[in-house]
């Protein structure tokens, strides 16, 4: 089970583990990794909150800051019960490489809540939303800090913080977050944004390798927002999906699945499992099965030491954040795996959400192939700019990526002259 791997090893050293080796390949000066390493901010944050039943309960949450030499903070909310205060500065931290890499003017951020949202009514949702929105509201705002949502955080939740931002200052903010509904200032495109830059990049990467993708055979874990709209795009540009899985089980079918069909299953039932025409199989299994693109989209160190060797994809499209951990990332490297890494490979949604602010601050809003043709134009420069990288320097991609990010922000922080 994927919450066993995550308490085997901590994301946030993982974190490190690839900054010192992209800071390393640089030969970053010990001054400059002093100032970008470590999180500028960590806001850890009470939140209590009124259940339905009348009962009161206490959730903690988290703000992290990780670096805004760039630009202010960006990054999602996360509401699991796994979130740490750990995790939260490890996501924080690939924010601030991932906006460098796609190089929008954005530092990176991240917050949580560990709680359990499954459990949870709407109306005690919305409570815990407004009450951590208050909780860390004297760090974000359109020009500092700009929440986002991620697992288990919704268009619905980004409305709320909004609203609860917007209620202190007295008048509507809409830039104070993104991936907000359409009605309130959200973006066209954002909601698809993250998958579809998954699937730019898986792409260009079979582009690369000389794989055709018609009859490419794709396999998804974590069936949700990045990993089935990915799975959807790569069905109509003529890829077979032949396993997807989620929670609550994995399923397949050589033959390809019926993507839209699974997708309509899972808004009826909850789940993938049980889709009719498909065959149950374990959650080991699916990680194992032989195909041209693998997409982890769930959630941290799916793929570890002890699972790597029995990966048989080409390519290894990271569309979570740190699914794969750097024990497996040797391994991967050593079998001839090419690995889209996570912060190139799923940051269209924080490159539509910089659409998204761009328009609420300018309250001019772009239809949807416009939002489309930025991102692609946005996913294929960066992976172009990494793929450069990776083949002068004849490393991996996750270090070109990462030596792509930190570079730029040290940049920024000598330019800037931020030493103190
Ligand atoms: P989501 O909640 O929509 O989907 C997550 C899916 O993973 C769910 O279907 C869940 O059932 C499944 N899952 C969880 N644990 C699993 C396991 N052990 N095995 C199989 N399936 C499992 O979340 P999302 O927004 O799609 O995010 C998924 C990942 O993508 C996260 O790592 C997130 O940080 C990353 N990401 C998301 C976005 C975004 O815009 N949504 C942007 C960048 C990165």
């Amino acid at each position: 089970m994927l919450a066993t791997a995550i308490e085997e090893k901590n994301a946030y050293d993982v974190a490190l583990e690839n900054f010192d080796l992209a800071a390393d390949a640089l030969g970053l000066d010990d001054g400059l990794r002093a100032i970008i390493k470590y999180p500028e901010r960590v806001l850890a944050v009470n939140v209590p909150v009124r259940l339905d039943s009348g009962k009161i309960v206490r959730f903690e949450g988290y703000r992290v800051q990780h670096n805004t030499a760039r630009g202010p903070a960006k990054g999602g909310i996360r509401y699991h019960p796994n979130v740490t205060v750990e995790e939260v500065k490890a996501l924080a931290t690939w924010m601030t490489w991932k906006c460098a890499v796609v190089n929008i003017p954005f530092g990176g951020g991240k917050g949580g809540v560990t709680c359990n949202p499954k459990a949870m009514s709407l109306g005690e949702l919305e409570r815990m939303s407004r009450r951590y929105a208050s909780a860390i509201l004297p760090l974000i705002g359109p020009e500092k800090d700009i929440p986002a949502p991620d697992v288990y955080t919704t268009p619905q939740v980004m409305a709320w913080i909004m609203d609860t931002y917007s209620m202190n200052v007295g008048y509507p903010v809409h830039g104070v977050v993104t991936g907000k509904p359409i009605s309130l200032g959200g973006s066209l495109g954002r909601n698809e944004a993250t998958g579809r830059g998954v699937f730019y990049t898986a792409l260009s990467s079979a582009q690369h390798l000389k794989i055709p993708v018609k009859d490419a055979r794709v396999v998804v874990q974590g069936f949700g927002n990045a990993g089935s709209i990915a799975a959807n795009l790569l069905h109509q540009a003529g890829a077979r999906v032949i396993a997807v899985s989620d929670t609550r089980g994995a399923i397949r079918n050589a033959n390809g699945l019926d993507i839209p069909a699974v997708i309509s299953f899972k808004e009826r039932t909850g789940s993938v499992a049980g889709f009719p025409e498909s065959e149950r199989i374990g959650p080991a299994e699916l990680l194992a099965l032989n195909c041209e693109i693998l997409i982890p989209a769930a959630l941290e160190n799916a793929i570890t030491a002890e699972n790597a060797s029995a990966v048989r994809a080409r390519i290894v499209a990271e569309a979570a954040n740190g699914p794969v951990t750097p024990d497996a990332d040797r391994i991967l490297d050593q079998k001839g795996v090419f690995l889209i890494p996570d912060i190139l490979c799923n940051a269209g949604g924080v490159t539509v959400s910089y659409f998204e602010w761009v328009q609420d601050e300018n309250h001019l809003f772009w239809d949807e192939q416009d939002v489309n043709r930025q991102l692609e134009k946005v996913m294929t420069r960066a992976f172009s700019d990494v793929l450069k990288l990776y083949l002068e320097r004849k490393c991996n991609m996750r270090l070109a990526a990462n030596m792509l990010g930190v570079s730029r922000v040290a940049e920024a922080v000598r330019v800037r002259g931020l030493y103190p």
